[in-house]
């Protein structure tokens, strides 16, 4: 929804949009994403008018966020509103999250989690969900899901008092911040070999561009999040931009999708898309 620079913030008229089509459509499920999606200014308010349409909302959360000033209540809020937080957290261990992100990165994380946890998220018979993501910083492929989330759970409860509801284990793209490191490190070529060497053809039914579209900050339509990344429009209009507002009454069922080598990455072993593993 937000982007991460100030001007590239999705205004209200475009939320308004995004509004209506979720009436007109009967979507429901609204992803919010875009680096911290809490910071928008009419973050709160498109919120509370789509919990009105009893739509499930999910918050791709930072987990920061909600230790910076001025977001205090924030945690209270996505809980009474029944929010769906879905959190990257890279790995159980301090020094390796914090050689990633940062120092103090995980300690952040985890007063997040803990404020989290206090209020229901993610403990075992409550309703509200708190899911992790990993994915390999490393041009290799992911581990199996349900191991790697045993793993978490158990060393995050033993260490840190920690629970959430499940892991999310994906495909690290060839894209963006990600593809220039492997091409400074002449990786990029073998890593797209990797995928394609794995490719496993049952994906193709469960990629999650089958069952969603991506909206930009200025309304514009794409397939799935990585197309928005490489600027690919929706496959619908053959390859023109199309703004949320022409599809307001549009059937999707069946139109084109764009494709691309980057797709290996979804298709990849036990396959890979926002909800994690598909297999
Ligand atoms: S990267 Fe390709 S396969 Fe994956 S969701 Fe996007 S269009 Fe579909």
């Amino acid at each position: 929804m937000a982007g991460p620079k100030r001007h590239e913030v999705m205004n209200w008229e475009t939320m308004t949009v995004v509004q209506q089509f979720v009436k007109n459509q009967s979507i429901a499920t609204v992803d919010l994403t875009g680096g911290a999606p809490e910071l928008n200014p009419e973050f709160r308010r498109l919120i509370t008018l789509l919990h009105d349409l009893d739509v499930q909302i999910i918050d791709r959360c930072n987990l920061t966020v909600l230790e910076e000033d001025g977001q205090q209540d924030l945690p209270e809020f996505l809980a009474r509103h029944g929010i769906h937080i879905v959190a990257s957290l890279p790995c159980y261990l301090m020094e390796n999250v914090d050689r990633q992100r940062g120092n103090g990165a995980f300690s952040s994380s985890l007063a997040a989690l803990r404020r989290l946890n206090a209020l229901g998220y993610g403990v075992l018979g409550s309703n509200l969900l708190l899911d992790l993501v990993y994915n390999p910083q490393q041009p290799v492929l992911p581990p199996a899901q349900q191991q790697l989330e045993t793993d978490y759970r158990r060393e995050l409860a033993q260490r840190y008092g920690i629970s959430f509801s499940h892991l999310r284990v994906m495909t690290n793209m060839p894209l963006g911040r990600f593809a220039e490191r492997l091409r400074a490190d002449q990786q990029l070529a073998p890593y797209h070999t990797l995928l394609q060497l794995n490719h496993c053809q049952d994906n193709l039914n469960k990629v999650m561009c089958r069952t969603l579209i991506s909206v930009n900050w200025q309304g514009m339509v794409y397939d799935c999040d990585f197309n928005q990344m490489l600027g690919l429009p929706i496959g619908i209009n053959r390859g023109e931009e199309v703004y949320l507002s022409e599809l307001m009454n549009q059937d999707l069922t069946g139109q084109p999708i764009r494709t691309g080598n980057h797709c290996y990455g979804c298709t990849v072993g036990q396959g890979s898309g926002c909800g994690g593993a598909l297999a």
